[in-house]
């Protein structure tokens, strides 16, 4: 099962993806965590990204395009896999859809978590005492809701034309999230 969560900064899918994983085995890939990663280690494309991502600005649609089209063929992706945090544009959408096609994958469902804004911010406020992300500061959080409505929410109508397009009330315990994930999907 190929699934996407969508949904703004701070909306759950990081954690959702996660609970999923334990529930059915399928795997998380998470375009942020991967980037993070690089960042860390220094890589070359850490270092491209770092710049973008402390202003709370997304990577380079090549960039991340690159990544996902490379991470999906690999063997803990056969039994299917949660894309968290990608798309973002619409430039990665129907590049997916280019690059699932060619490998003959459908895309089941794109749950899009629901959260006001009030409810993002105090969330991601939280985050950045408890893990310190570098982009979880109030100027990074404030662009990157920007961001978001500017760049990722034409998504929203992209896979509702598709059918595909699955909305969750993302507000409530991350428990009964779960379960309405559950309910949506079947698994
Ligand atoms: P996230 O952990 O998903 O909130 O991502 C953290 C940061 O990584 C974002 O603010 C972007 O700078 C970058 N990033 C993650 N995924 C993408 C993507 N699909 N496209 C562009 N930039 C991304």
């Amino acid at each position: 099962m190929q699934l996407i969560f969508l949904g703004p900064p701070g909306a759950g899918k990081g954690t959702q993806a996660k609970i999923f994983l334990e529930r059915s085995g399928i795997v998380q890939i998470s375009t942020g965590d991967i980037l993070r990663v690089a960042v860390s280690a220094g890589t070359e494309l850490g270092l491209k990204a770092k710049s973008f991502m402390d202003k709370g600005e997304l990577v380079p649609d090549s960039v991340v395009i690159g990544i996902i089209e490379e991470r999906i063929q690999e063997s803990d992706c056969k039994k299917g896999f949660v894309l968290d945090g990608f798309p973002r544009t619409l430039e990665q959408a129907k590049a997916l859809d280019g690059i699932l096609d060619k490998l003959k994958i459908a895309l089941n469902h794109v749950i899009n978590f629901e959260v006001p804004d009030e409810e993002l911010v105090k969330r991601l406020l939280g985050r950045a005492a408890a893990e310190g992300r570098s982009d979880d500061n109030p100027e990074s959080i404030k662009n990157r809701l920007k961001v978001f409505k500017e760049k990722t929410q034409p998504l929203i109508s992209y896979y509702a034309e598709k059918k595909i397009l699955r909305n969750i009330n993302g507000t409530g315990s991350t428990t009964e999230i779960a379960e309405k994930v559950k309910a949506t999907i079947g698994v």
